[in-house]
């Protein structure tokens, strides 16, 4: 488009102001509230400027402002955080969440996050006191650590222990570690931003005893063990243990640091193949710190758990990080709550969510995959090919790396019209559902579902089904 026609098109697109005052701004301004419709319409008048000049956009109408400014907003909705339903099997998805608090959690995080509380409060003396002290206490109790610290998240955890005990040091980790677990955190980078220098010892495959012993010097600060908690090597390969690794470090008089990623207060040695071992474990085995995280296989809030010497961890207590580092009133009080439940009397598979999803028996499995299947043929039985299937669930969250645990599944494949089409309408609705494709149809976890959650599924079809998003009904 010329210059002139350009410039034409883009002084018919009405006044910001103008358009606010209009009665169906008006409207979204009640429901979205000024702010927001503003923003919205700002951003969708810069696309339809852009499209003006690059791409010969012309006739733009306050209706089709109006109409792209509706969509923005619906946009804007689905960045909000909100419940979603996960039908992925994977129990402990990093996306979505990671760990489903107990209701004993959410109720305490509730209770203390609306009301005075605690936090700093010596109940006894009625004077100024310690954060997380119970927590750290009842932590130490539970594992027989000598002394506790709970951090923000297990990244802030490891960057801790590294700062303060290896700065300027070398820290010797096994090349077989070298873990990247997604988003930012990979352990060279941390290593490096704690102002420690990594040294790799042994192979990608193998790393031997040997391989450690050569590479200590006066330069060595710490000897870190990495769970690689998002990948199994197998075939020709070698590790050293714990225990190897802890007389060696008390041998040259070093610290042995275990990074556990996801540690578990349970043990997870009934199932098969895997490489998980518990937090008494790895202190038993000698270790001077272990870290882990409070939302993997613990299934608590997000947080970073210390444990280890009482000398060392009085240390991290004082170091300037630990302040930039600390939780939340919320984050502990989910934690509370949680280390109470494996300190109590109750049965722990079924009170904890990520634990009663993992070890789910095949009869409440069952019950499920009835429902739904049930349910869905009742009422979209005529559109889907509807069908039992067996599908692989996960305990996900860099845990339980190649373990998959045999899963009941519905699957979905509409009889006309895109699986894509479904998976982004069930996507976009009140309660997003998040369901894998598989076979050209929807499948349908239902591991990761409550009972609730099956009603919502087959409601939010039926809705989606109703709107007749042309797409979907093919
Ligand atoms: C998950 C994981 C981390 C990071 O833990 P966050 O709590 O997510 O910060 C660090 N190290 C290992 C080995 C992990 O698996």
């Amino acid at each position: 488009m010329e210059d002139n026609r350009i410039k034409e098109e883009l002084r018919k697109i009405p006044q910001v102001d103008h358009l606010m005052e209009s009665e169906r701004t008006k409207a979204l301004t009640l429901e979205w509230g000024r702010v927001l419709v503003l923003k919205a319409l700002k951003d969708v008048i810069s696309l339809i400027k852009e499209e003006i000049i690059e791409k010969g956009l012309s006739d733009v109408t306050e209706d089709k402002i109006i109409l792209s400014l509706e969509k923005k907003l619906r946009d804007i909705d689905l960045m909000k955080l909100k419940k979603v339903v996960n039908a992925t099997g994977i129990v402990l998805h990093t996306n979505l969440g990671r760990a489903p608090l107990p209701k004993s959690a959410v109720d305490l995080v509730a209770e203390v996050a609306g009301s005075y509380n605690n936090l700093e409060y010596d109940l006894i003396k009625g004077e100024r006191g310690k954060r997380q002290l119970y927590v750290e206490n009842l932590f130490k109790e539970l594992t027989g650590a000598e002394d506790c610290m709970v951090v923000n998240n297990n990244a802030a955890a490891v960057l801790l222990c590294l700062q303060a005990f290896s700065k300027g040091k070398e820290v010797l980790v096994s090349r077989g570690e070298l873990v990247e677990i997604g988003g930012s955190f990979r352990i060279p980078d941390v290593i490096r931003q704690s102002g420690c220098e990594l040294l790799e010892v042994g192979t990608t495959n193998k790393t031997k005893l040997t391989d450690y012993k050569k590479n200590i010097s006066q330069n060595t600060g710490i000897l870190l063990k990495v769970h690689t908690s998002n990948y199994t090597i197998k075939g020709f390969t070698e590790t050293v243990s714990m225990g190897e690794l802890s007389r060696l470090a008390k041998e040259k008089n070093l610290l042995l640091m275990e990074d556990l990623g996801s540690g578990s207060l349970y043990d997870f040695s009934q199932i098969k193949d895997t490489n998980e071992h518990t937090v008494k474990d790895s202190l038993k085995s000698g270790a001077d710190l272990i870290t882990f995280s409070g939302d993997k296989l613990l299934g608590g809030p997000q947080a970073g758990v210390i444990l280890g010497k009482k000398e060392l961890i009085s240390v991290l207590k004082s170091h300037p990080l630990a302040r930039v580092l600390r939780c939340d009133k919320m984050t502990i009080a989910a934690l509370q709550a949680v280390v109470e439940i494996y300190a109590g009397n109750g049965d722990i598979k079924k009170e904890m969510p990520v634990l009663s999803m993992i070890f789910q028996d095949e009869e409440e499995l069952s019950k499920k995959q009835e429902k739904l299947m049930t349910g869905l043929l009742e009422d979209v039985g005529d559109i889907f090919q509807i069908s039992h299937r067996m599908g692989k669930a996960e305990a996900g969250g860099g845990s339980l790396p190649g373990v998959t645990i045999d899963s009941p599944c519905v699957l979905l494949v509409p009889n006309r019209g895109k699986a894509h089409s479904w998976q982004e309408a069930l996507r976009k609705e009140k309660v997003p559902v998040i369901v894998p494709i598989n076979e050209d149809g929807l499948m349908f976890h239902v591991r990761t579902l409550s009972y609730e959650d099956i009603d919502l599924i087959i409601e939010e079809i039926k809705n989606v089904r109703s709107e007749e998003k042309g797409e979907v009904k093919g």
